[in-house]
C-alpha cells in the first residue's frame, strides 16, 4: 500500500492502476510504461504495440 498516493490512474498501455505517470491530451501512461515506450527500439515487435496504444490518443472517436 502506498498511502502517498493522491489519486490513481488507469495507464492506457498496461491498463494498470499507477499513481504516478504522465498525461496525454486525456489520456495517462504511467512511468514504467513511459520509460517502455521511450527505451523500445522502432524494430522491437513492442514498439508497435505501444504506437498502437498511443495512436489511439491521436484519433478522436468523432472521425470514423
Ligand atoms: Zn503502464
Amino acid at each position: 500500500m502506498n498511502e502517498t498516493s493522491s489519486h490513481e490512474e488507469t495507464c492506457i498501455v498496461c491498463e494498470t492502476k499507477k499513481s504516478r505517470g504522465i498525461h496525454i491530451y486525456t489520456k495517462f501512461i504511467c512511468l514504467e510504461c513511459e520509460k517502455k515506450v521511450v527505451s523500445t527500439p522502432t524494430s522491437d515487435p513492442n514498439y508497435e504495440f505501444f504506437v498502437r496504444k498511443l495512436k489511439s490518443l491521436h484519433t478522436p472517436t468523432l472521425y470514423s
